[in-house]
């Protein structure tokens, strides 16, 4: 070993246990969340904490929400008490029979996983949230389904889901290995030019103002989404995700017309469908969109249509709004993203030309 190795070794302060009671993850809790919690009560630093917990490397916490291996379940049990179940359950492995299908079954595997990510329908690090939900007794505590896009709305606060922060509008991005923030820390251009540097917004992310939900459909839709996200979804659940999810790009303003008006707004809003991505943002991204969408879906599978009407009823649709340009699918998209295979709405779709397929596994 190396001396420079050997001091730095020596100069690393010695291990710390927990001290009881341990901080325990709410319902629903994502893993850096509580993490992030327990750094807090326990008055550690992050970086010694995730040393503690065998999540040192780069990387290691955003892949540990992914999924967990066995020996840093067994670490984390040990350490904090908290049994393996709920560790499990505060990873996105929890959704990868439904929402985030093909999930590496490794996170350490970069490759797959990487491939995955591309496809895959999950905010990697932007952040949506309910401020209301941040505004806890204690530390804010963020919710794994916020990952999700299928969270547009909180049932009990009856709020549409913040995707931005209300004082730059803009995206909020979290940083790796580390908790989700508590204020936005987007650079603006306050006091440019006198400091020659912009200053972090600063907003706080609990005190924003949800815009609330003033159609109950939209409330009662969330709670059938949620049942499908965990796990018990009836079958009419899982047919009307599977439209939602074809219909998110495709959407059109009459598809919504006698929605509550702000889906309507959502829906012709540019925003996230021009196929250029800008910033990474892409039609699901908008959780009014989302919700637009399941609304129209649910209103289309009322009717009993077939899976070749339905792809019909969407073209026509779309021709009365005039959007005559097809939504280009990536085969990422394809294979990790919407299409839930199997998804019966896919393929009449394809074969009308509103959806293309392109792009490489
Ligand atoms: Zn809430
Ligand atoms: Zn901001």
């Amino acid at each position: 070993m190396s001396t420079a190795k050997k001091t730095a070794q020596k100069r690393r302060p010695p291990r710390r246990t927990l001290t009881e009671p341990v901080v325990q993850p709410i319902p629903g809790e994502s893993l850096t969340s509580w993490v992030g919690a327990l750094a807090q009560q326990q008055g550690f630093e992050m970086k010694p904490l995730l040393r503690e917990l065998h999540l040192d490397r780069i990387g290691g916490l955003s892949a540990a929400e992914m999924r967990l291996s066995d020996p840093v379940v067994r670490r984390m049990e040990k350490l904090s008490g908290v049994d393996a179940e709920r560790l499990h359950a505060m990873t996105l492995a929890r959704y990868a029979g439904n929402a985030l299908p093909h999930l590496p079954m490794f996170s350490s595997d970069g490759v797959a996983v990487q491939q995955w990510h591309k496809g895959a329908w999950f905010h990697h690090s932007q952040a949506r949230w309910c401020p209301k939900c941040l505004r806890g007794p204690n530390s804010p505590r963020w919710l794994l389904s916020w990952k999700l896009p299928w969270s547009f709305a909180c049932v009990d606060h009856r709020a549409f889901m913040v995707t931005e922060c209300q004082a730059c509008w803009d995206t909020v991005e979290f940083r790796h290995d580390a908790p989700p923030e508590r204020s936005c820390e987007n650079w603006t251009d306050e006091g440019e030019g006198t400091y020659s540097l912009g200053e972090p917004c600063g907003f706080s992310l609990a005190l924003g103002q949800p815009v609330p939900v003033s159609d109950d459909a939209v409330l009662t839709l969330q709670t059938r989404v949620n049942a499908w996200l965990d796990g018990m979804p009836a079958h009419e659940d899982r047919t009307l995700v599977a439209l939602a999810a074809v219909l998110i790009p495709l959407l059109s303003p009459s598809m919504v017309r006698h929605g509550d008006p702000l889906l309507r707004y959502a829906v012709r809003s540019p925003r996230g469908t021009t196929q250029r991505q800008r910033k990474g943002r892409r039609p699901w991204t908008d959780s009014l969109r989302v919700a637009a969408a399941v609304y129209a879906a649910d209103r289309l599978l009322c009717r009993r249509y077939s899976p070749a009407e339905v792809a019909e009823w969407i073209a026509d649709l779309r021709l009365i709004d005039h959007r005559r340009a097809p939504w280009r699918m990536d085969m990422t998209e394809l294979a990790y993203g919407p299409s839930l295979r199997p998804n019966p709405f896919v393929e009449p779709l394809v074969q009308r030309g509103l959806i293309t397929l392109g792009g490489w596994l």
